[in-house]
């Protein structure tokens, strides 16, 4: 028998969170967001029939400069379903060796589509143009078909990082060029246009298969939105459908959505103000390595204050303060629900902590 662990984000022995760092999928529907749910129109989403979610499929069509969008549960139905059409049995999708769809999708790409990712390396969770134009090969019997190249924009473990829009637009150019699809996993994607200025549909120009997640920073309890040409979209719609992605009266979800498009966009950039302010103090305490945040992640290492990770992350959580280790550092990460005032008092924990060590 498989015996698949995953730690329990709270543990019921610790005291009660005061700051939840641990990501911005944490953030609870606003009492606002809950009235624009309940007044909801709806209908059957799987038949086209509901109003609310139609009304969101076009305004995210209409942000990402596609033909067309679909409502999916989730990010990660989002990249699966993208992947399933672009790709068929046997085919190479290339991505950043950090990417979401390689490690924290459940191998759904093997799983279900057959599919490998070659894994592309580079700092802060992007590969370059160059990297991606040496990872292509001829095309012959022998080798797989290279036919899709996935970017995160911003890149997760990265750091948040933003994709600059030259690089965006070289990775497109040499992928038409090599007859290969585009894809961007936008679960981040209006974090990077609210730090840039640069409209969501410039940045996402030329890719193929573009999507948002609003149970992220925006705050929704659920939902992605994914665009594309409407052929594209189409075969989309056959996929959510055997995966049982087909909802009924989705626009309850669909408003918490259309209220976050309207509401929780440009008060992003608090998030990014608090990343970096944490980011600031925690770069004062001796020892503490921190990569400058672009967005609203933080990465930080306090090994060299005397504090291993792990130590901090448990020392934290016993004074209220929840955040994780991700891939060897410790990820923070502010939201609709973290304030100035917690951040400072996030900073001063960790004084106490590496002063105590
Ligand atoms: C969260 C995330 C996803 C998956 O989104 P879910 O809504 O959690 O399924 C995909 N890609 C990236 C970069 C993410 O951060």
């Amino acid at each position: 028998m498989l015996m698949l662990y995953t730690p329990p984000p709270v543990d019921p022995k610790a005291p009660p969170v005061r700051v939840n760092l641990l990501s911005d999928t944490q953030t609870r529907p606003t009492p606002a967001m809950r009235e624009a749910m309940a007044r909801a129109e709806v209908g059957d989403e799987q038949v086209g029939d509901d109003p609310t979610t139609n009304a969101l499929c076009e305004r995210v069509a209409d942000l990402l400069g596609k033909e067309a969008a679909v409502f999916m549960p989730s990010g990660t139905m989002c990249n699966v379903t993208a992947t399933l059409v672009h790709c068929r049995p046997g085919d190479e999708i290339l991505a950043h060796e950090t990417a979401h769809i390689i490690a924290r999708e459940g191998g759904a790409h093997a799983a279900l589509g057959g599919f490998q990712v070659t894994q592309l390396p580079g700092p802060d969770g992007q590969f370059t143009p160059e990297t991606f134009r040496k990872a292509l090969h001829p095309r012959t019997r022998y080798q797989p078909s290279q036919t899709v190249v996935s970017v995160e924009q911003t890149a997760n473990i990265g750091g948040g990082t933003i994709w600059k829009k030259a690089a965006l637009d070289e990775i497109v150019a040499i992928a038409k060029q090599n007859g290969l699809a585009t894809h961007m996993d936008g679960a981040r994607l209006l974090n990077a246009t609210v730090a840039t200025g640069i409209a969501a549909r410039d940045m996402t120009a030329g890719w193929d298969s573009a999507w948002i997640d609003f149970s992220k920073g925006l705050g929704a309890p659920i939902g992605g939105a994914l665009a594309g040409s409407r052929d594209f979209i189409d075969a989309v719609w056959q996929w959510k459908q055997r995966l049982g992605g087909s909802m009924r009266q989705s626009g309850v979800c669909a408003a918490a959505c259309i209220y976050a498009l309207d509401h929780h966009v440009d008060r992003l950039a608090d998030d990014h103000a608090n990343a970096r302010a944490l980011a600031r103090g925690l770069a004062q305490i001796a020892g503490i390595e921190v990569q400058e945040p672009e967005t609203n992640l933080v990465f930080f290492k306090p090994d060299g204050a005397g504090v291993a990770g792990d130590k901090m992350v448990a020392a934290l959580r016993q004074r209220g303060v929840m955040l994780a280790m991700m891939d060897g550092r410790i990820r923070a990460c502010t939201h609709l629900d973290v304030t100035a005032a917690m951040i400072e008092e996030t900073i001063g924990h960790v004084r106490e902590i590496v002063r105590g060590a």
